[in-house]
């Protein structure tokens, strides 16, 4: 079940500001307010999906490529594309996921090294 009062659908209503990388008709793309490396950006799908699973469940075929489609558009624009990224998509509670609205998050520029967990 989405819970629409999540701090990701207050951005998308314009409650809360965010510093916008990307947007189009199904995707928007800000910074992370914690950044855990020097590009730290969350891209997330416009409409409400709880997770990954949720939205490959329930998604159009439009939405979803717009949100693959994204990830490209913002590692070229944050200028990671040729040196490399970490795509991470928290799900759940097990995956450690604080805010219940699918996001990846896109990690870089510096080495990030090998480690997943
Ligand atoms: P999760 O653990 O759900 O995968 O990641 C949630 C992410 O959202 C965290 O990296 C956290 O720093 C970020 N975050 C939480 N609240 C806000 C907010 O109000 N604005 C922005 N831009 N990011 C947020």
């Amino acid at each position: 079940m989405y819970d629409d009062s999540n701090i990701f659908a207050r951005i998308l209503r314009g409650e809360i500001p965010c510093k916008k990388v990307y947007e189009d008709d199904h995707t928007l793309a800000f910074e992370d307010i914690n950044p855990k490396a020097p590009v730290h950006t969350l891209i997330i799908p416009k409409g409400n999906y709880v997770s990954v699973t949720d939205f490959t469940e329930k998604a159009s075929d439009a939405e979803i490529a717009a949100l693959m489609r994204a990830v490209r558009k913002v590692a070229e624009l944050k200028g990671v594309d040729a040196g490399g990224y970490r795509l991470i998509a928290n799900t759940g509670t097990d995956g450690g996921q604080e805010v219940p609205h699918f996001h990846f998050h896109i990690l870089g520029g510096r080495p990030l090294g090998g480690r997943i967990v």
